[in-house]
């Protein structure tokens, strides 16, 4: 039978008895984690968010018949007294494991319904089945682990910024539309009809506003909503951490972001040595085939072509003359690879779009490659030389123009440097990716898309090329990078107002256009807009990395499906005719 909670109180939470309470009698809350029932004796495993307990049961039949009706995760009271544990019986794994608190009586508040999966054994269950009960998930240890890892990171995130001189201020959910290359979320006006305000995607235009305003250096963590085609491992909500600097310049913004990742890697007892490692990123793609690559496990890229500008290998030889190169990277350790693994290696590369992989290895002196006899021994020797690869080593090359072909081998760099596990957990490698391009070729609609977003100034030296040869021109945007991930992405801004509206021409945004979408924004800049720059970082991604998990769901109390849907609450779900109508919506429209 339920009882009240009355009056009662928690003396101390389930995780803070050590030998220094013996003695003391004591009230816990919390949930039965587990019962056993040894008879005459009962042992109780009482928990909440800060530990377990032993509780033990013994020498009152009537008390002991009371444990013994208790089941996982009911809501209890226990009061007793606290006593050491004998030496045997010491649980070193557990803070309150010098202890256990001998029952005087034990209340059941609430008892509960059999979990559909057991919250004290951590056996994995599936996905959904997690996510539809998601109250009950996040009792589990590792969710509360890291719930408790993701406040930690706000709450410095927070000091940090204000300890540098930066002001928390909140901007609207119900805006405009904010340019970050993503589908809107529409908010229908119930007051206008037809008229719409569109969840931001960032707080990107505020923020510039801010700046604008005299507010010198601003932050916030907030929600941003974009609506992209579905993906793995994104969210269409999700949190950044938003920041924006007046006067700044790369260096300050690099110098303000990194010691606050040097405090959060702290949080789980890592470094951060700075200053981090900065890329431009026409290197990033040659060297790793990537915009955010993962230097955890070096495998270099490099051109091979001229190994192969003498030989006979028809496919090679034809990619040189026609402008491309053969590039190549080294797996250490996989000359070992059979003849069926390397033949699958090269399906996979098909799969990935490559019209070839070749590879070739030494492993007792000589060659051994598909292409021997094709492209003839001095040619691979030399590949293999200039790669430096070793007789243990394992070396894929392949053919084409220079960033498809840099691009195609960085993908199966990774593939195969988790499979060699070189990408070692406890290693974390940050790195600043400079100078992207300012704009990204849209083949289907023959036009410029910009990359970051359209409010990014170009270098200063590439200025000229805007009119001449856009696609070479480079932005002052970076990002950083985290083991592979973008964990931040930001830019120096345009503040001139004469800049801003060429770059909007040269997106092929009509001045009408601009003015529909920005002209709020445009006719702020003409008051006096100090130079300014920031960035974002991926809150989401950063606390995942932090918190070993793979996956950006395993750190958001609430998160949608890759399919967008939330199984608890069932979202996204139909609404009544009369709510339609009064949005003036009409229904299935
Ligand atoms: N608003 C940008 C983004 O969401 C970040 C920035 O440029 O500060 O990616």
């Amino acid at each position: 039978m339920n009882q009240p909670l009355g009056t009662l109180a928690r003396t101390h939470t389930c995780g803070a008895l050590t030998a220094a309470d013996v003695g003391k009698d004591v009230v816990l809350l919390g949930w039965v984690h587990r019962v056993r029932d040894l008879g005459s004796l009962v042992f109780i495993d009482i928990r909440d968010r800060h530990g377990i307990t032993q509780v033990v049961v013994r020498d009152n039949p009537t008390l002991v018949a009371a444990a013994e009706r208790l089941r996982a995760e009911y809501v209890i009271a226990v009061l007793g007294r606290v006593e050491a544990r004998s030496a045997e019986t010491i649980n070193p794994k557990v803070s309150t494991g010098e202890i256990e608190v001998c029952a005087s009586a034990i209340r059941q508040l609430n008892d509960a319904k059999t979990p559909p999966f057991s919250i004290a054994d951590e056996s994995p269950v599936s996905e959904d089945t997690r996510l539809k009960y998601r109250y009950l998930d996040l009792r589990r240890s590792r969710m509360q682990q890291n719930m408790i890892l993701r406040h930690r990171v706000t709450m410095e995130v927070r000091k940090y910024f204000d300890e540098n001189g930066f002001l928390e201020i909140e901007t609207p959910m119900l805006a405009k539309s904010t340019p970050e290359g993503a589908r809107d979320y529409l908010v229908p006006s119930r007051v206008h009809p037809g008229e719409f305000y569109a969840l931001p995607q960032s707080p990107q235009i505020f923020k510039q506003i801010l700046m604008i305003s005299g507010l010198d250096r601003y932050f916030q963590i907030v929600k941003c909503f974009r609506d992209e085609d579905l993906r793995a491992d994104r969210q269409p909500e999700f949190t950044q951490v938003d920041l924006e600097i007046s006067f700044a310049n790369e260096d300050i913004v690099f110098s303000t972001i990194e010691p606050l990742m040097e405090r959060l890697m702290a949080l789980i007892g890592q470094k951060a040595p700075r200053p981090f490692l900065r890329m431009p990123y026409a290197e990033a793609i040659a060297k790793y085939g990537s915009d955010k690559p993962d230097l955890r496990c070096g495998m270099e890229i490099s051109d091979l072509s001229e190994a192969f500008r003498e030989s006979d290998f028809g496919v090679f030889r034809s990619a040189i003359e026609s402008g491309g190169e053969v590039r190549g990277f080294v797996v250490p350790g996989a000359a070992r690879y059979s003849r069926r693994e390397l033949d699958e290696l090269v399906e996979q590369a098909k799969q990935l779009g490559a019209g070839g992989l070749l590879w070739a290895r030494a492993p007792e002196g000589t060659i051994q490659s598909p292409a021997l006899k094709a492209a003839g021994e001095t040619a691979l020797r030399r590949a293999l030389e200039l790669s430096k690869a070793g007789p243990a080593d394992l070396l894929l090359m392949a053919a084409g123009k220079h960033e498809p072909t840099s691009k195609l081998l960085g993908q199966l760099r990774l593939i195969l440097a988790r499979r060699e596990n070189l990408l070692d957990p406890s290693k974390f490698a940050f790195l600043w990716v400079v100078d992207f391009p300012m704009f990204d070729w849209v083949e289907d609609e023959k036009r410029f898309e910009f990359m970051h977003h359209p409010f990014t100034s170009p270098l200063e030296s590439d200025a000229g090329l805007l009119e001449t040869d856009q696609g070479r021109a480079r932005a002052r945007a970076y990002d950083l990078v985290l083991n592979g991930s973008e964990i931040a992405g930001g830019s120096i801004r345009i503040h001139d107002q004469a800049l801003q509206r060429l770059i909007f021409k040269l997106l092929q945004i009509s001045d009408e256009e601009a003015k529909m979408r920005f002209g709020f924004f445009l006719e702020a800049l003409e008051y006096g807009t100090p130079p300014h720059g920031g960035i974002a970082i991926g809150l989401d991604r950063a606390v995942a990395i932090l918190c070993g998990e793979n996956s950006i769901r395993e750190v958001i109390a609430f998160p949608k499906t890759a399919q967008a849907v939330d199984l608890m609450a069932d979202a996204p779900s139909t609404v009544s005719p009369r709510q339609l109508r009064e949005l003036h919506l009409k229904p299935n429209a």
